[in-house]
């Protein structure tokens, strides 16, 4: 999997999520900033798209915190491994997770991201009238 996050990544710029998700879940005025790196990361447990909307295809979660409790080692960004990654990127307000129970409240304030290769390259975005990924 590790092999081809980058290619992957790089297929699916510019497309918006409708192109993504293969299952039903393409509200446009939704984040799609978990439901996207799950599906490229290959993340289906639960809450996923598939629960959510529908769908009979490969799901993928759609909430960060959830993505953040199923991590095998979170840490600060400062502390970060030196690898080309592939890592999963977080960003919250400091109050609002705990790295020692690995737990992230379930506010709208947090994003999640692929860092790779020393780029973050998975920057979910609304761009014009539709989600899109963007860089
Ligand atoms: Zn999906």
């Amino acid at each position: 999997m590790t092999q081809d996050i980058r290619s992957r990544l790089e297929n699916a710029l510019g497309k918006p999520i409708d192109d993504i998700c293969p299952n039903r879940f393409h509200d446009h005025n939704a984040n799609h900033c978990a439901h996207f790196v799950s599906h490229m990361m290959g993340l289906d447990f639960s809450f996923n798209c598939r629960e959510y909307k529908g769908g009979s295809q490969q799901p993928a979660n759609i909430r960060v915190h959830e993505v953040f409790k199923q991590c095998p080692k979170v840490g600060q960004w400062s502390d970060r491994p030196t690898t080309d990654g592939p890592l999963l990127v977080f960003v919250t307000r400091t109050n609002n997770v705990d790295i020692h129970t690995k737990t992230m409240g379930n506010i709208p304030q947090k994003h999640i991201g692929v860092f790779y290769k020393r780029a973050y390259l998975s920057l979910f975005q609304l761009q014009g009238n539709g989600s899109q990924m963007g860089t």
